[in-house]
């Protein structure tokens, strides 16, 4: 009887275990594929394509760095579902703490999938700038979010606000590895922050750098060529950038991004000087660079009426 009473009482210890390890196990994702570009830097790459149902927002690069007591985020996706995956390929490559998600600038697909680190508590970290872009941007990109991607899945996302803000430059300590913030004056945006790890000597550019997929003016045309002019100086082995390859050698990889910005310039600056409108630069600057950049003709005009506009009070 007592050994009955017993074999029954350990079947109902182990059927409790399976419904409390159902109900405790965290939803799971396929981890998105990322590769170590650098030992200890990991990256994913987003896609050349604009958010819809299908990709949920997986359209920009983001990754992680891995110190001997941390990890690092560096951007996460378009979506909490993207920051999930995310998550998962951190899980997949090491048992440190994420203690930090940087920012590189307040764009949807680089900061929606924050949401999804919550519940590692780590600092979130962001340009001095950040919040206040966000603030007037968050609920156009919330809506924006629901109609591409769906209201379903667009409920889950939100913003989320920085615990540690960088005014000029910042220093993160992961463990035998420092991770230099540095905040950018105005060139993709108003709020850009670089990410450098010492030990490989990669820099992560955010959307200071874009590569074959077409850039994206949001802050100022001539901030932002003054600013690749000067980072092409600092030494950097690889640079990982925001949309792109994985990585790419420096400065090599910002040549076709300064190529266009400037011809953006001169073209917009011949036509201003002609009297011409800015509807006459949006259809004819630059348009010759179409062939060497995905998704060019959604974004070009746009850049270079951003840029009409800063010129014209020049
Ligand atoms: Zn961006």
């Amino acid at each position: 009887m007592a050994g009955a009473a017993m074999l029954g009482g350990w079947l109902l210890g182990i059927c409790l275990l399976g419904v409390w390890i159902f109900w405790a196990a965290p939803v799971s994702a396929d981890p998105l594929p990322v590769s170590e570009v650098a030992p200890g830097v990991f990256v994913h790459a987003g896609l050349y394509e604009e958010t819809d149902t299908a990709n949920a927002g997986d359209i920009a690069n983001c990754g992680f760095i891995v110190g001997d007591d941390a990890v690092a985020v560096i951007d996460t996706g378009g979506s909490p579902a993207v920051g999930q995956r995310l998550r998962e390929a951190i899980r997949a490559h090491t048992d440190r703490p994420v203690r930090y998600v940087v920012n590189t600038h307040m764009h949807p697909d680089h900061v929606l999938g924050n949401a999804a680190f919550l519940p590692d508590q780590p600092d979130f970290v962001a340009h001095r700038n950040f919040q206040a872009a966000l603030m007037a941007r968050g609920n156009h990109y919330l809506h924006a979010f629901d109609a591409a991607v769906g209201a379903e899945a667009g409920a889950e996302a939100r913003i989320i606000p920085p615990t540690v803000t960088v005014s000029d430059r910042l220093e993160l300590d992961l463990g035998r590895r420092v991770v230099e913030l540095v905040a950018r004056p105005v060139a993709h945006t108003d709020n850009d922050l670089t990410v450098f790890d010492r030990q490989t000597a990669t820099l992560w550019t955010g959307d200071l750098l874009f590569m074959e997929r077409a850039p994206a003016i949001d802050g100022s045309v001539l901030g932002w060529i003054r600013l690749l002019d000067g980072l092409a100086a600092e030494p950097a082995a690889r640079v990982v950038p925001g949309h792109g390859p994985l990585s790419a050698p420096w400065p090599e990889a910002a040549r076709d991004l300064r190529r266009y910005l400037d011809r953006v310039v001169t073209g917009v600056r011949a036509i201003q000087a002609a009297h011409g409108t800015i509807q006459q630069a949006a259809d004819t600057v630059a348009t010759d660079e179409a062939p060497r950049w995905r998704l060019f003709d959604g974004y070009n005009p746009r850049n270079v009426t951003a840029a009409f506009a800063e010129l014209e009070w020049e």
